[in-house]
């Protein structure tokens, strides 16, 4: 998938979220509530890394789905895309910069 297509639907989720909460019509509560589902969705994500690492309670462990993981890394990168959508981030220009920083440092 290329990046493009990835932004085309962050606009189109983003257009569907805005609709469906109502209650959320000002831009510092939408920010805030997107803060807050990237946490849970970290939060999600990181059930999964122990589970991956059989780090869990056995009986946790045994209810695990193996499955579920790349779900997770998922709904972290679109809800942070949700996020960045919300506070006007130009993710393509982030991107590329910090990847330019990023290979300075070899
Ligand atoms: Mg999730």
């Amino acid at each position: 998938m290329e990046l493009k297509e990835l932004l085309e639907f962050i606009d189109l989720e983003d257009g569907r979220l805005r609709s469906a909460h109502e209650n959320y019509p000002d831009h510092e509560k939408r920010i805030m509530a997107r803060m807050i589902k990237l946490s849970e969705e970290v939060g999600e994500l990181s059930d999964e890394v122990l589970a991956f690492n059989a780090m869990q309670r056995k009986d946790k462990q045994k209810k695990h789905d193996g499955n579920n993981l790349p779900n997770e890394i998922a709904d972290v990168l679109i809800v942070t895309l949700l996020l960045a959508k919300a506070m006007g981030v130009d993710v393509e220009e982030a991107l590329k910069n910090k990847i330019e920083k990023i290979n300075k440092r070899y």
